[in-house]
């Protein structure tokens, strides 16, 4: 038992071996796994669907607001929360509402599971957000597009919403959460519009009437940290992808 004694250099050296390879061997592991998860993320796609909004529930974008002023801001994202199922947002977005004061939509409704329901074209103006405003580098940005209703930030928004958990259907301020699923995908059409991270906003950082609190218990770190990678995967990219399922014009109007 000799080559054991306590304070034995040839423990000493024996300890720092092992630690060495137990190093050797987790650096393997997390890059094997990391290049696992980035190369699954390379290939990803979400399903996407349309179930296209009723011509009542959105409108075309305007080139000038209602005073004639030029209205070329650079567009946003605005992030919401369904609060119901996504089978009654869908319903609801189908049923013609000729009274202007029903009328709403989303451009895009991302399901638990992560599939994607294209409502209307990002070249048009779907009804996200009224009385609202962007404040981001530039100032403060809406656009008054209706003699009667405030002016908002739906002339230049891309409205994507998260369908909420069977737990978040009340006003309360929180519930369980987003799926990994939904975070993937948003992440991913996120980053496919190119819109910047700095003009990514939510519901409640855009509204003016105090009452949208949506999207609630969206975890803003995993949301962050899919879009910077996949970002860099857009970047670094030098193989297209096969063509789109759906090919959604560009939001340049
Ligand atoms: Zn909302």
């Amino acid at each position: 038992m000799r080559w054991f004694k306590l304070n034995s250099p040839r423990l000493h050296g024996l300890l720092l071996f092992l630690g060495a390879l137990a190093c050797v061997f987790a650096l393997h592991v997390s890059a094997v796994n990391s290049q696992t998860v980035h190369s699954e993320l390379a290939r990803f796609r979400p399903i996407e669907v349309w179930r296209p909004a009723h011509e009542t529930n959105f409108g075309k974008r305007y080139a000038k607001d209602i005073y004639g002023r030029p209205a070329q801001n650079e567009p946003i994202v605005v992030l919401h929360e369904t609060v119901v199922s996504a089978a009654s947002t869908i319903r609801f977005f189908q049923t013609p509402h000729y009274n202007e004061a029903d009328q709403a939509s989303y451009h895009d409704l991302i399901t638990r599971n992560g599939t994607v329901v294209h409502f209307v074209s990002r070249k048009n103006r779907a009804f996200g957000a009224g009385n609202s405003v962007f404040r981001g580098p530039n100032g403060p940005e809406a656009v008054k597009t209706h003699r009667i209703y405030p002016a908002s930030v739906n002339n230049f928004a891309y409205h994507i919403s998260l369908e909420t958990p069977a737990d978040g259907n009340h006003n309360g301020n929180h519930h369980s959460g987003y799926t990994q699923a939904q975070y993937r995908s948003l992440a991913w059409l996120v980053t496919q519009s190119k819109i910047p991270a700095n003009r990514v906003t939510t519901h409640k950082g855009v509204d003016r009437s105090g009452s949208r609190k949506d999207p609630r218990s969206f975890n803003q770190r995993t949301f962050n940290s899919l879009f910077n990678r996949f970002s860099q995967l857009n970047q670094t990219k030098t193989v297209s992808l096969p063509p789109a399922t759906f090919a959604g014009p560009e939001l340049s109007d």
